[in-house]
């Protein structure tokens, strides 16, 4: 069979297999609408930058995303940022300033940190206090189903109303407790109900409701938020591990009974990062900042570490992880550097393999793509795919070695067929960058341009030439350039998607 780019629809009828978090088995993957995915992933709570612990979870749901559209679906996901919460209000007190701009702080360094990541964005980043009246409706809701009660201006869902509460935690009644955490309330029925709405205390943010100023929840609104821009049965539901009790068996428990449908189909739950065996988390001060770490490291090596592990499997950080990753991703970029000369030979997949040495070559390339999909078909299995794409690398660099330019036509349409593989294959994986080199040159570039440019605009303020200098700044401003003006001098930066 003639290789290269196997029909998209082909791949679809190959069966991806996902570890469904609530039925705790591997379940053949079956959209609700043929050839669509709905898909929602628990988004950050916008208090603080995000550490590389938690990229691991977004960075999964950009590649289930990625790799659903290799497989041909159109996928739509959905990813909320959890706006308002008491780490937020905390964290606002802390340094005497609004919520809604401490939020909008680390929801603009969190666009700014996935982006550095290659994590695509999301088709919707819907944010709680943007969907209060949705919240009050899905409450009420709950309310009217008997389902969730008010007691001085709290709202709280009653969980003895849902039988098949603890369905996907897999929870007896009595161990259901000790996993919730819950403050003693007196005045709550059941100690496991939780928190629908939150009457406001003083100082605090509020909305209007039908039961007085407060706050919603944080389950509440990955429910409303999901029915809203996603409809009430969704596919897939991702999140990471620690999310699974209380946040998601909440969301199932708000969701199913107020619609009286299956809220998700699969829940796909992302295990932790560790260092030294313990979780890598804000509470044990064992982190490391997206953002610092894509200071010392490229986001392809990032990537690569992230996934070098299945992601149902705790992955351990350690000090030359990182480096390590570095100089696999090296190792990929210059094969596929090597094979670029190629690209544009035109591919014979139908060729008489005459020269030996490339037919071998085409096989390699042949089971890499299907070692590929059948690592990627068995719950995402990242760890397989980078095993299946190094080995071909291995083969190509091999085969390079030996023929170099001497290559057949027929070896240099594998060769061609292997760099457009390569690239589409390192794409759903985002390890590899294309034209990497051209962009650093270009960063340099812009950077000696800046610098040019704030120089003549310096000249021109001494000599107070304002039209000058205020034309500059203006016609910055207008390419999305800020310029930030201080005794030591002027600093620049671009403003991320124009303001
Ligand atoms: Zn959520």
């Amino acid at each position: 069979m003639p290789i290269g780019s196997a029909p998209k629809l082909e791949r679809k009828l190959m069966a991806l297999k996902i570890y469904n978090s609530l039925t705790r088995q591997l379940e053949e993957f079956v959209p609700l609408h043929e050839g669509e995915v709905l898909m929602y992933s628990c988004g950050p709570t916008v208090y603080d930058y995000f550490h590389i612990g938690n990229a691991r979870t977004f960075l999964i749901s950009d590649i289930v995303r990625r790799y659903l559209e290799y497989k041909g679906y159109a996928v739509t996901l959905v990813q909320n940022l959890t706006d308002i919460d008491d780490k937020i209000i905390n964290r606002a007190n802390e340094q005497g300033i609004d919520t809604s701009r401490l939020a909008q702080k680390y929801v603009d360094a969190y666009f700014e940190d996935s982006s550095r990541l290659g994590i695509r964005a999301a088709d919707v980043h819907p944010r709680a206090t943007e969907h209060i009246a949705e919240i009050i409706a899905l409450i009420q809701t709950l309310i009217d189903k008997q389902a969730a009660y008010e007691i001085d201006g709290d709202v709280y869902y009653r969980v003895n109303h849902f039988a098949e509460y603890g369905k996907l935690s897999h929870r007896k009644p009595e161990d259901l407790l000790a996993g919730a955490r819950v403050e003693i309330d007196e005045r709550k029925e059941d100690a496991r109900d939780f928190d629908l709405w939150k009457k406001s205390k003083a100082e605090e943010p509020w909305w209007d409701s039908p039961w007085g100023k407060g706050r919603p929840g944080w389950h509440i609104e990955c429910s409303a938020m999901a029915m809203k821009h996603l409809g009430e049965t969704i596919d897939i539901h991702a999140g990471g591990h620690d999310l699974l009790f209380p946040h998601h068996e909440n969301e199932i428990a708000q969701s199913e009974v107020a619609t009286g449908k299956t809220f998700a189909r699969y829940w796909l739950h992302v295990a932790f990062l560790q260092i030294d065996g313990r979780r890598m988390g804000k509470s044990e001060s064992n982190f490391i900042f997206v953002h610092d770490a894509v200071e010392q490291y490229a986001p392809e090596a990032i990537r690569h570490f992230l996934i070098s592990a299945q992601y149902r499997h705790p992955l351990d950080y350690n000090p030359t992880s990182l480096s390590e990753s570095s100089s696999a991703v090296r190792r990929l970029s210059n094969c596929i550097d090597a094979l670029g000369p190629y690209r544009d030979v035109e591919e014979d997949t139908s060729a008489e393999l005459n020269d030996a040495d490339a037919a071998s070559l085409r096989d390699g390339l042949d089971t890499m793509r299907q070692n590929f999909e059948s690592t990627m078909d068995d719950d995402f299995n990242t760890a397989g795919a980078l095993g299946a794409i190094f080995k071909f690398v291995g083969e190509v660099n091999q085969f390079l070695a030996a023929t170099g330019d001497q290559s057949s036509d027929v070896g240099r349409s594998v060769l061609s067929q292997a760099y457009n593989s390569l690239v589409e294959v390192c794409g759903v994986l985002g390890i590899y960058a294309e034209e990497e080199g051209a962009s650093d040159e270009h960063a340099a570039l812009t950077e000696a341009l800046m610098t040019l440019i704030l120089e003549v605009r310096q000249d021109a303020r001494q000599r107070k030439d304002w039209a000058t200098a205020d034309k500059i700044r203006d016609q910055l401003d207008a390419l999305n350039v800020e310029l930030q003006d201080s005794r030591t001098g002027t600093t620049w930066r671009i403003i991320k998607g124009g303001r």
